[in-house]
């Protein structure tokens, strides 16, 4: 079987290094972004081809990797007007590896299946590290598993754990979901600090103990003491895109009428850490937005 022509839509700070990796691993890739320099250039440093536009990116692409913002992004690259399905024939697939919202992706699922395209839906853990040493675990959202098996080996290429979720649009609500956890766990231990703080506690202290002890999770093991306590803030993980993933685990209980006050919480909770905030602010500044509510006595 010949080897299929991969495009990949978005050269951020994680579609660069996924496209390294795939130009490494033998495909030919053909890349595109909204920056058009930026695309020219990184093109033809690393030997892929910068498409010109959506629809020609699409004309010579078997399946198209998008790695964007947003799923609303992800919906006009992919429909929006010379989109890429003016390129894209029956039988080709689109890859959406952004974070985007499960029921969006199951709709553009059902408006590309009636134009003979399959959609999956296959987001990343890992972070920026975990794209630069192809090391991400993918959850993958996939009609059946012969869909699942044509894209694994482009997944293989990307990433250490390639993870089957189930039915398309899984992988988008499994990816929201772990998010929603990391952002509650962060800010439970944020404010298990403040708190303590404010009763006299040392905070490096408190952050040894809780290490050792049942409350530790990822924010206390690698954020905390890393990125707050040093004033470092530099996680390399968005406040605007943490903020995204604990929204769309929020409106995913609305959605299914769940009604779960948890996540209602927590996602009102690093909404309010947005407002005013720079969404390009790393996602840990939000401790110190927290540690004012505090001090002023309100609540978000
Ligand atoms: P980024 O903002 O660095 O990159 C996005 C890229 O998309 C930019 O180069 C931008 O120019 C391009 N773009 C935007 N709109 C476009 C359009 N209409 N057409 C073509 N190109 C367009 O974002 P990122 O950090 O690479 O994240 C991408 C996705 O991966 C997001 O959905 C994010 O939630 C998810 N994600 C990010 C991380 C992380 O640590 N950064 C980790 C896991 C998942």
């Amino acid at each position: 079987m010949s080897v299929e022509r991969i495009g990949l839509v978005g050269l951020g700070n994680m579609g660069k290094p996924m496209a390294r990796h795939l130009i490494a691993n033998g495909f030919e890739l053909q890349v595109f972004d909204l920056d058009r320099a930026l695309a020219r250039d990184f093109s033809a440093e690393i030997g892929a081809t910068s498409a010109e536009s959506l629809q020609e990116l699409g004309r010579a692409s078997d399946i198209v990797i998008t790695m964007l913002p947003t799923g609303r992004v992800v919906r006009d690259v992919v429909t929006g007007e010379n989109g890429l399905v003016a390129g894209l024939d029956s039988g080709d697939v689109v890859i959406d590896m952004s974070s985007s919202e499960p029921s969006g992706s199951r709709a553009l699922a059902r408006e590309l299946a009636k134009i003979g395209i399959d959609f999956v839906d296959a987001p990343v853990s890992g972070g920026v590290p975990g794209a630069v040493d192809a090391t991400l675990t993918i959850m993958v959202g996939a009609k059946d598993q012969a869909l699942f098996d044509r894209v694994r080996p482009v997944l293989s290429a990307l990433g250490k754990k390639i993870i089957p979720t189930g039915d398309v649009g899984t992988g988008h609500a499994m990816k929201a979901l772990n998010n929603f956890i990391a952002g509650s766990n962060f800010a439970a231990a944020s404010e298990a600090l403040i708190l303590g703080a404010r009763f006299g506690l040392d905070r490096a202290t408190m952050l040894d103990i809780i290490n050792t002890s049942t409350g530790r999770n990822f924010a206390s093991e690698k954020l905390l003491g890393q990125q707050v306590l040093t004033e470092k803030y530099s996680s390399g993980f968005t406040l605007g895109l943490l903020s995204k993933d604990v929204g769309i685990a929020a409106a995913l209980s609305k959605e299914l009428e769940a009604g779960l006050p948890t996540v209602a919480q927590t996602n009102a909770w690093w909404q309010a850490a947005l407002e005013g905030a720079n969404g390009a602010d790393d996602h840990t500044t939000a401790y110190r937005y927290w540690s004012e509510c505090a001090a002023n006595g309100r609540k978000s």
